[in-house]
């Protein structure tokens, strides 16, 4: 049996000093992670339990490619975020073993229609359309887990035509890393080439044609590209 047409290539992200690619299997991201970006969304930090979503794995935006501002939305927002890319997985994951299924880290933006996210809350609908949309997940170059010593002190920055939006330490996210892969081990039978998008701190904010962003994890990765 062949394919009636030639099946996508696999998406896949470059690794740092490496000639070899990371295949990308799924991408989940967590929504509500730090305290400040909550309490600007209007929410409560204090929560019972990690929001979790999804993108497609073709969602992808490597080398610092140029984004295309995308239809359908007057509210184009940007979101700067730690990215998880795991090399093993399972489901029911305890947190002291959740470490060992960690290749390395990324920085990566989140893209999102809010408009159409902040409809879909009011009306209770899925985040689809407002979160899984073509080029919603810029990512930079994959730092191998061994570089990283302590992941608490790292910085998170984003920056909008040269000026710092989003600042923060890691160490302020709600769900760390570790709680993050054992809660969604619960869900989901997490694979090799998952990427986790660990969610954003506050300052997040629109984008039009021509902005040029951004974005570095101290030690982990670097994004530069232009809104088009
Ligand atoms: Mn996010």
């Amino acid at each position: 049996m062949s394919f009636i047409f030639p099946p996508k290539a696999t998406s896949a992200v470059p690794i740092k000093d490496s000639e070899q690619l990371y295949p990308v299997n799924r991408i989940y991201c967590v929504g509500q992670n730090y305290g400040d970006h909550v309490r600007e969304m209007g929410g409560d930090p204090k929560k019972n339990s990690p929001v979790f979503f999804s993108k497609p794995a073709n969602a992808i935006v490597i080398n610092n490619k140029s984004v295309k501002y995308p239809t359908a939305t007057d509210n184009f927002h940007y979101e700067v975020e730690l990215v998880v890319a795991l090399s093993s997985g399972g489901v029911n994951i305890p947190e002291e073993l959740a470490l060992n299924c960690v290749f390395g880290y990324a920085v990566g933006i989140d893209f999102t229609r809010r408009d159409l996210q902040n409809f879909a809350k009011k009306a209770g609908r899925p985040w689809d359309v407002a979160k899984g949309f073509d080029q919603s997940a810029p990512i930079s170059s994959i730092t191998v887990k061994s570089e990283i010593t302590d992941l608490s002190k790292v910085q998170i920055s984003l920056s909008l035509n040269g000026e710092v939006r989003q600042n923060s330490k890691l160490d302020a996210m709600i769900w760390s890393v570790t709680e993050i892969i054992s809660e969604l081990s619960k869900f989901y039978a997490l694979q090799p080439g998952d990427l986790i998008f660990t969610g954003t701190p506050s300052g997040v904010a629109a984008v039009t044609p021509g902005d040029r962003l951004s974005a570095e994890i101290s030690g982990i990765g670097n994004l530069d590209f232009e809104i088009i």
